[in-house]
């Protein structure tokens, strides 16, 4: 049996929500989220969905949504103070969501709000932790990953060095801002796809903007 596929129109709207993607803060195009809804239903059943970096939720309300409709779990990962470019003076800090008292970038109740809005406690748990100490701890299987964290290369490698081993075979790997060209971003994420491909573990299924989206073989 062919590997189920994204739809081709990904303009087709999504369903009513509880509460709209589109008006959470974030850096998501529309069509990534589309992607991202459609992606969390094409996982391998039963078992669940990471994505590391949640920011305000713009995401995870997409691949909450999915992942409802899947009857799958999706964890979300965040240490919630913001990556190097959210800090104060970087290009993409938000003043606010600078927490007045700690001086420090604070997202979290910003997805806490955003996930009890959307009426998706059931089926999303946010987790506040650094990456590299969760998954210590994290035992399990995944069928779907998306990589939305730190930007750094360290930062990048170190997602992918821990968390792509549990993904299962035919489960998907997702990652966000992907910049072949150096001018037009970072360059962490785009080493992450072309490890992933030259690894030859992985096939490139879509690429929607800057979301790479990879089926494991
Ligand atoms: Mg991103």
């Amino acid at each position: 049996m062919p590997p189920p596929t994204l739809p081709e129109n990904l303009q087709i709207p999504l369903p009513h929500f509880p509460h709209d993607p589109e008006s959470v803060r974030g850096f998501l195009h529309p069509n990534e989220g589309r992607a991202l809804y459609h992606l969390a239903q094409l996982a391998p059943p039963e078992l669940p969905a990471m994505e590391i970096g949640s920011y305000c939720g713009k995401s995870t309300l997409y691949l909450g949504y999915g992942c409802r409709h899947a009857e799958r779990i999706l964890y979300t990962l965040d240490h919630h103070r913001g990556s190097e470019e959210q800090q104060p003076g970087e290009e993409f800090h938000d003043p606010e969501l600078l927490d007045p008292r700690s001086e420090q970038m604070d997202t979290l109740p910003e997805l806490r709000r955003n996930l009890e809005q959307a009426q998706l406690l059931d089926s999303v748990v946010p987790m506040i932790a650094r990456s590299r100490v969760a998954a210590q701890g994290w035992g399990g299987l995944l069928a779907l990953l998306f990589i939305d964290g730190g930007h750094s290369f360290a930062d990048a490698s170190t997602d992918y060095r821990l968390w792509v081993p549990k993904l299962v075979p035919e489960g998907y790997l997702a990652i966000h801002d992907v910049f072949p060209n150096p001018k037009d971003g970072g360059q962490a994420p785009v080493t992450l796809l072309r490890r992933a491909l030259t690894a030859g573990e992985f096939e490139q299924i879509a690429q929607i903007h800057s979301l790479a989206i990879l089926r494991r073989r």
